[in-house]
């Protein structure tokens, strides 16, 4: 016998992430009956209880640390202190609690029905939410599925061992552990490292391929590479781990490389190999939902699945599983949902890595430009002429903008440096308006700013520069 629904509704987002939020925000806002159904108790999803959030207040606590270090150069000396970890914990959890209590707030006064529990689709039109023992059952007109992702497990590593972390128990900063292995140099791999780095653990990272966070120009990484090169214990390229034992006196790792195998051991651990999607655990069969073997969900530009009522958004539908690209994707779904005639046409999705330096890039990079063979041209900038990057007591930053060689409009921007991550929005906003390097030039930044070093690159691509000398291919016009 088919069972009642408990609760029915116009729209159901199942998943309260950023993207799943949005979406039923903005869903609520075009006049939708809305439920949200989340598996956590709170609003916010990974990036505002486990990930983007909390590691940026840590970031926050690192970046504090090591400029205590650099300034001794400028002569001011503070003493050091050993963390308080209680308290750092308790001040990061509380940013958190402030983001998601605002959440479960907007919720309430938009009128969204929160339900608890995790969700499995029944049938095309049906999802039963289980919660402590207890299933309801929620109808649905429309559907958005924004249910994220999770940590790739690697299996020859003892994951039940309290000493193996993922980016959550990293997070937790039980201890600090004296010396920590990362395995992963990606965005999580390293933005962990930069703070068990500052908060006093001996760190190495092991990375598969032959540069740490491999989707961004070689030499927009260089710095950061040069600079954690020259503070962690060792970072081992074009290396993997082959071999985790668990021992009374630590994680034993087997090394290997083209070169050599050697096994080390450390405290603890953190795997961050990447994420995958969790469309498998949706019941997403029930609904006719076409789901591929790795749990991604197709999207047409609406974001809609293969089945017309029901949308997908966020890291369940593809990379980049980055949250702003998931809020993005949500507002489109939502409005979708409604009727409207939106579709997702953003040119690009900028990418930051919150390292120290920072490392972001957007639009094309100079790699992709030269395995497509798309052709360009390119305006570099070194922050070491930068007055204000100077007054940071760091050189070593870098903008680097490329241009259609035609129409001088910009196709892509990496930058790296303190702010990297703040500054590479406005080479988005360019792209996105189809800017050329004489808008960019002519644009008058403010001074001393880092942002100055965006226009400086493309003057240096035009050779109208005059805080270096113009590069000699484009003097004279
Ligand atoms: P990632 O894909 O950024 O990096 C994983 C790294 O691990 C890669 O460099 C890969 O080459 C390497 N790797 C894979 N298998 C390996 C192995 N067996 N041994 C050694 N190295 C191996 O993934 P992540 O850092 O885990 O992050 C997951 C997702 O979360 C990404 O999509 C990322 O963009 C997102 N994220 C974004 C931010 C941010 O925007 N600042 C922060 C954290 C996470």
């Amino acid at each position: 016998m088919t069972k009642a629904p408990d609760i029915e509704t116009e729209i159901l987002v199942l998943g309260a992430g950023p993207g799943g939020y949005t979406a039923a925000f903005r869903a609520a806002d075009l006049g939708r009956k809305v439920v949200l159904v989340e598996r956590a108790p709170v609003l916010g999803g990974v990036c505002l209880n486990v990930g983007c959030i909390p590691s940026k207040a840590l970031l926050h606590a690192a970046k504090v640390i090591e400029e205590t270090h650099e300034m001794t150069a400028a002569g001011l000396s503070f003493t050091a202190h050993a963390p308080d970890l209680d308290k750092l914990r308790g001040w990061k959890n509380g940013i958190v609690g402030r983001l998601t209590s605002g959440l479960s707030a907007l919720a309430k006064q938009r009128k969204v029905t929160v339900v608890t529990g995790t969700g499995r689709f029944v049938s095309p039109r049906e999802i039963d939410v289980t919660h402590d023992g207890k299933t309801s059952r929620i109808s649905f007109e429309k559907a958005i599925v924004a249910a994220g992702s999770e940590p790739v497990k690697l299996p020859f590593v003892p994951n039940a061992d309290p000493r193996v972390l993922d980016s959550t128990g990293a997070l937790d900063l039980a201890d600090i552990p004296k010396r920590l292995l990362v395995i992963g140099g990606g965005i999580i791999g390293l933005e962990m490292a930069t703070v068990y780095h500052a908060l006093g653990s001996r760190v190495s990272v092991v990375e598969l391929m032959d540069q740490i966070i491999p989707g961004a120009d070689r030499d927009i990484v260089a710095p950061l590479m040069k600079h954690i090169k020259a503070r962690y214990e060792a970072i081992h390229l074009t290396t993997k781990v082959t071999k985790v034992e668990a021992t009374t006196a630590g994680l034993t790792v087997t090394l290997e490389s083209a070169e050599q195998k050697r096994t080390e051991t450390f405290d603890k651990i953190l795997v961050a190999v990447g994420r995958v999607p969790n469309g498998k655990q949706l019941g997403l069969e029930a609904s006719g939902v076409s789901v591929d073997a790795r749990g991604y969900i197709a999207v047409d530009r609406r974001m809609c699945t293969n089945v017309p009522h029901i949308f997908a958004i966020g890291d369940v539908v593809g990379q980049p599983m980055l949250a702003h690209k998931a809020v993005h994707e949500g507002k489109v779904a939502a409005e979708a949902a409604a009727g409207l005639t939106s579709s997702f046409d953003a040119r690009v999705i900028p990418s930051v890595a919150y390292t120290d330096p920072e490392v972001a890039w957007v639009g094309l990079t100079e790699s992709d430009a030269k395995e497509k063979n798309i052709a360009y041209g390119k305006g570099s900038f070194p922050w070491a002429a930068s007055g204000r990057a100077l007054s940071l007591g760091r050189d070593e930053g870098l903008t680097k903008v490329l241009f259609d060689p035609e129409t001088h409009r910009i196709l892509g921007c990496g930058i790296v440096g303190p702010n990297a991550g703040d500054l590479i929005a406005e080479a988005a906003l360019a792209i996105e308006m189809g800017a050329d390097a004489a808008d960019i030039s002519a644009t008058i930044h403010p001074h001393p700013t880092l942002s100055e070093t965006f226009a400086q690159a493309a003057e240096m691509f035009e050779g109208t520069i005059t805080d270096l000398m113009p590069p000699k291919r484009r003097t004279g016009g």
